[in-house]
């Protein structure tokens, strides 16, 4: 029997933002694999099992996909979002690379998801309608200095910027540390899309000026959005727009 290994992106959390393709995946699979909260978006099926794992073992989670799939069994490992965007699939290439030749051979496909910034910026308006760049404020793997340092060339060159991971418990700080970086680098007035919980019964939005925002604003299921000097707030009844034109002065 030959198995293969789906790398799946389940969307921001919506029900109907899961892709039929990643919907077909799953109804075939004989395991599936994932961070547990991600597993537990998904319908159990008799005949196929759930492997549940903690967050941050993401490469043991991938090279635990690879060997179930080199034995024959029909895999989906599960990312929320879209898997290629600070996600399982690159964790599974990194355990493929280092992994043992026989696992080059394996059937292996990405399935794309909607990813956060564009679930967010969808329920904004347009804020990345015009270039941008996403960055992930994570530090697990990489340090402060980098993040500093692509902030400011990010604001330099006039993205809207998407930022990931904004804040967690166990890094409050950082957050703060790279608001006022964007403040120093983008000036108070810009406007800030605090998008938290896109597409589930808890999403809320908010939209205020770098000036205003707040570290507490972000917590690990938020998605934010820094528009660039050109993105622009439409005022009307029951909330306001923020969107980017297409076109660069
Ligand atoms: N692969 C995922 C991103 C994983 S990193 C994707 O493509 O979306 C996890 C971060 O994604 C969170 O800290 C948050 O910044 C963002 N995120 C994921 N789901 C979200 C949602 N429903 N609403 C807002 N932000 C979300």
């Amino acid at each position: 029997m030959s198995g293969w290994l789906a790398v799946a992106g389940i969307g921001p959390g919506g029900a109907a933002l899961i892709t039929p393709e990643v919907t077909d995946a799953l109804a075939e699979a004989t395991d599936v694999v994932g961070y547990a909260p991600y597993l537990a978006r998904i319908a159990p099926r008799a005949g196929a099992a759930f492997h549940a794992s903690d967050n941050r073992v993401e490469l043991e989670r991938a090279a635990h996909a690879l060997t179930l799939a080199a034995a024959g069994r029909c895999v989906v490992v599960v990312s929320s979002g879209d898997p290629g965007v600070f996600a399982m699939a690159a964790a599974v290439f990194e355990a493929l690379e280092a992994g043992p030749e026989t696992w080059r051979t394996l059937d292996i496909r990405v399935l794309p998801g909607i990813t956060a910034m564009l679930a967010a910026s969808a329920r904004a308006g347009a804020p990345l309608g015009h270039d941008f760049c996403a960055i992930n404020l994570s530090n697990n793997l990489k340090p402060w200095p980098v993040i500093d340092h692509r902030l400011r060339l990010a604001a330099e060159a006039d993205f809207a910027i998407a930022l990931y991971n904004p804040r967690s418990v166990a890094r409050p700080d950082d957050f703060a540390r790279a608001l006022d970086v964007l403040r120093e680098a983008c000036g108070p007035e810009r406007p800030i899309l605090f998008a938290r919980a896109v597409s589930t019964p808890e999403e809320a939005l908010r939209v205020v000026t770098l000036g205003e925002a707040r570290s507490e604003m972000a917590d690990m299921r938020t998605l934010v959005i820094v528009g660039s000097s050109r993105t622009r707030r439409i005022d009307r009844p029951g909330g306001s727009l923020l969107y980017t034109p297409r076109f660069a002065a």
